[in-house]
């Protein structure tokens, strides 16, 4: 591969902090970026508006930063694609990969939980009405940078999933394909916790006639009691005081473990440490979780 063409990306959505789960995956997809000398970008996913949290996106630039994590060329900002994301539905649409649902929330729950296609041969629908993917083939086989070959049951990814909403909100599996085509993504790494969305992206990139990028699946942080960290689970947000303790915690979720010497290093010796011990791991490192 030509080292120049790597692009990664770090694609959080502002709906709170930074927190130490969110540094590991930055600083894997950060580490896996430099360790090809390729580019970096800073993503902020912000489509869904009642979700952002007020502050977050500061919050988020100036956690990378204080961490020694630049991003590379200028920010991009879901909330500024919409005629894409619309150009991009009325290409599925006339190609017959999406239709019109009309069902509710509480329909779907009240036939079992899972969406069944109800609407697909309908010819005309009600409104509001969501657009749904038509998920006929999805990937059963990912070789993964991280988790190595992983199989994954269609039956949980083969549902048709939502593109827009009935409230005219793109989803995240559509906005989040469109703009990595757009920005010529070669290597999505982030969590293990994303690798059934994967399933149903990878989808859509072959129904715009596009190559998925390669992935890596980092490894979740989780609370003693197993919970996953996560801003639902109220997990801390990151102490931006103490970057260097934070950078050694999120290296050791990531397989780098921190030797004397390096224990010592301020943020960007510390980070660059990390860039060598990255590019001589043995990667994949673990068995598949899901087959
Ligand atoms: N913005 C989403 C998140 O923060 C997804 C990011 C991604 O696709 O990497 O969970």
């Amino acid at each position: 591969m030509n080292s120049q063409a790597y692009i990664g990306r770090f694609a959080p959505s502002p709906s709170g902090h930074l927190h130490l789960g969110s540094l590991v995956t930055a600083l894997g997809s950060y580490l896996q970026a430099k360790a090809q000398q390729g580019k970096w970008r800073l993503r902020i996913d912000d489509i869904d508006p009642p979700r952002i949290m007020p502050g977050a996106i500061e919050h988020i630039q100036s956690a990378l930063w204080v961490h020694g994590l630049k991003w590379d060329d200028e920010i991009v900002y879901q909330s500024d694609h919409s005629a894409e994301y619309e150009s991009a539905l009325q290409s599925l649409l006339a190609n017959n990969k999406i239709y019109r649902c009309e069902c509710t929330r509480a329909q779907i729950k009240a036939a079992g939980g899972r969406y069944a296609g109800t609407c697909r041969d309908k010819t005309s629908v009600s409104a509001p009405f969501s657009l749904r993917f038509k998920h006929t083939n999805p990937v059963s086989n990912l070789n993964d940078g991280y988790l190595g070959h992983i199989t994954i049951d269609p039956s949980a990814t083969n549902e048709d999933f939502i593109v827009k909403r009935k409230d005219g909100l793109y989803a995240y599996h559509l906005a989040s394909v469109v703009d990595d085509i757009a920005m010529g993504v070669t290597e999505i790494v982030r969590g293990e916790d994303l690798l059934l969305p994967t399933a149903c992206q990878w989808s859509l990139f072959h129904a715009f006639e596009a190559q998925p990028p390669k992935t890596m699946h980092l490894p979740l942080v989780a609370f003693k009691d197993g919970r996953k960290y996560s801003k639902q689970n109220n997990a801390p947000a990151l102490d931006l005081t103490q970057p260097k303790q934070n950078l050694q915690h999120a290296l050791g979720y990531l397989g780098i473990e921190i030797t004397p010497q390096a224990a010592q290093m301020e943020v960007v010796p510390l980070l660059n440490w990390a860039i060598t011990q990255w590019q001589q791991k043995s990667l994949p490192v673990s068995q598949p979780p899901l087959g």
